[in-house]
């Protein structure tokens, strides 16, 4: 048997498959290079089960690793490049990679984190920096000399799939390294059963463009654009996300279908009207969006801009892709995250643990339909606290389903605000601030009260050339008590340049409550 994509190669030959800021790959090279890589990793000692770290940006080599790996039933690690040393060496170590793949850009950092794991020069295997056309630094051999240590021979794949194990975004506290039981036991056709199913259920094009504008290595970006890959589509990726940039590349490129989240569309809204104008769009099939709540009028302001194409879905580094909906699905029921796909199942519990009726708020659990389960890394506590029997398991997000099956988000359960006894969620807060004019972004938090416990705060970034001060705050106030009942109108409001999100748009809520918190407890 040989490697999943030659099949698509043999179709699509010398079109292009992978291109990046350095040029582009065909299907012919992609193939061929994973070949190589193949018997490179295996060459280097790498046996099935073993793990990789890929701590570089962007590219095109690792989407060639990624694609070799899973052919060897090799599993690879896909980094956060922002992790200082220390962090990379917790996850090298928690991980127990045997290989680390990195590019010049981050090879300081690789190397120092390298230095602090225990027995690293032994346990790594291959070490390897990719490109961009500079020599590799001291101690990594270089990536393009790996390849061509290789001849270009299909080697058997491995019983078992090489899959990714990613770490979760550290939202709610350290990251986490998600395994799944069952997934790497699945039998070699399983990644391209999921990409197939990915693709059926959620309809992306086969053939058609995907574009990687965020960062790989959170696992939303790397499914929805990796399985398209499988599926024959060409992948286009920028290092980074530029706004115009985007709407450039879709045009240029004529693009199927992106991922993109909501901080992503408010920076596209904010484009001058003149670039707006430019775009054309009109190749978009799937705009698929999801990882953080979209503001209403964000979605809506997207959906009149760029038409039907806009689906969200709602899912984790843990639970995958868990509901999906359409834009028209969307308009007709504002805040829903959609209904079950294909894969899994969402289950609404009662804290003693029995099923919600239609329309009653609980904790939201998930269950594969296909039999995979959920573990953290080195963590079973972690695992055993988020589960509820076998297969059933919590990120801690508390929602409701109604009649039709629809899920609609009310926040995390560790965001919960508690004051006086009352729980108040902060997320409905948000959309109520966020839909103010004045307001660029916004988090709600519980700052410590000497009689209540917690009282709420709105932490506020205001458009830019507003000013920041006691007017806006009671505006926002105001504001505030004419959409929601008076215990949940934040108690004072202050005031930020910029909010702490992560480059995947998630707000790094822990970071803003630390700052009141400290010396309160
Ligand atoms: P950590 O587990 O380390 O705290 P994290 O949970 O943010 O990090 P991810 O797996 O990247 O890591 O994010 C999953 C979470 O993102 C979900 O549990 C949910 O809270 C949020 N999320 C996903 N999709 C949506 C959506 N469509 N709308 C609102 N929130 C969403």
């Amino acid at each position: 048997m040989t490697l999943m994509i030659a099949p698509i190669a043999r179709r699509r030959g010398d079109a292009p498959a992978l291109i990046d800021e350095q040029g582009q790959r065909s299907w012919a090279e992609l193939e061929s290079r994973a070949n190589r890589l193949v018997r490179a990793l295996r060459a280097a000692g790498l046996a099935p089960g073993d793990r990789i770290a890929l701590f570089a940006g962007n590219s095109r080599a690792v989407f060639e690793l990624a694609a070799a790996a899973s052919h060897a039933g090799i599993s690879y690690v896909p980094v956060n490049w922002h992790l200082t040393v220390d962090e990379l060496a917790h996850v090298l170590a928690d991980s127990g990679a045997l290989g680390l793949f990195t590019d010049t850009r981050f090879a300081g950092v690789a190397a120092q984190a390298l230095a602090r794991v225990p027995a690293a020069g032994s346990r790594l295997a291959v070490c390897a920096a990719i490109g961009p056309g500079q020599p590799a630094p001291a101690g990594f051999q270089d990536f393009e000399a790996l390849v061509a240590s290789q001849a270009d021979d299909s080697d058997p794949p491995d019983q078992m799939q090489g899959g990714p194990m990613f770490y979760t975004s550290g939202t709610t506290g350290r990251p986490k390294g998600v395994v799944r039981p069952g997934a790497g036991l699945q039998p070699a056709e399983g990644l391209r059963l999921l990409a197939e199913g990915l693709m059926g259920s959620l309809e992306l094009p086969p053939d058609g463009t995907t574009l990687l504008c965020g960062p790989y290595y959170h696992s939303a970006q790397f499914g929805w654009s990796f399985y398209p890959m499988l599926m024959g589509s060409t992948v286009v990726m920028s290092q980074r996300f530029d706004a115009q940039q985007t709407l450039e590349l879709i045009d240029a490129h004529r693009v199927t279908n992106v991922h993109l989240v909501p901080t992503q569309f408010i920076r596209q809204l904010r484009l001058p009207p003149e670039v707006k104008s430019r775009f054309d769009g009109s190749s978009l099939v799937r705009v698929w969006h999801g990882a953080a709540p979209c503001p209403p009028q964000v979605k809506r302001e997207m959906i009149d801009w760029w038409g039907p194409c806009i689906h969200e879905y709602y899912g984790s580094t843990e639970g995958s892709v868990v509901t999906g909906i359409s834009s028209q699905e969307w308009l007709e029921r504002p805040a829903s995250v959609g209904r079950a796909t294909f894969q899994t199942d969402a289950i609404i519990l009662r804290d003693d643990g029995s099923e919600a009726a239609p329309g009653e708020q609980g904790t939201i659990y998930m269950r594969s339909r296909r039999g995979i389960d959920v573990a953290y890394h080195n963590d079973p506590d972690k695992t055993a606290e988020a589960h509820r029997g076998a297969g059933l398991f919590t990120t801690g997000d508390v929602g409701w389903i109604d009649a039709e099956g629809y899920l609609y988000l009310t926040d995390r359960k560790i965001d919960m605000i508690i004051s006086g006894g009352v729980n108040i969620y902060p997320a409905e807060i948000e959309a109520a601030l966020a839909s103010h004019p004045q307001v660029q972004d916004v988090a709600v938090i519980g700052v410590p009260h000497a009689e209540f416990g917690e009282e709420v705060k709105a932490v506020v970034q205001p458009v830019p050339g507003t000013e920041a001060g006691p007017a806006l705050a009671e505006a926002l106030e105001r504001h505030c008590r004419a959409a929601l009942a008076g215990y949940k109108v934040p108690r004072s409001f202050d005031f930020r340049d910029e909010m702490p999100r992560t480059e995947t748009g998630k707000l790094q809520k822990r970071l803003l409550r630390d700052a009141y918190w400290q010396g309160a407890q």
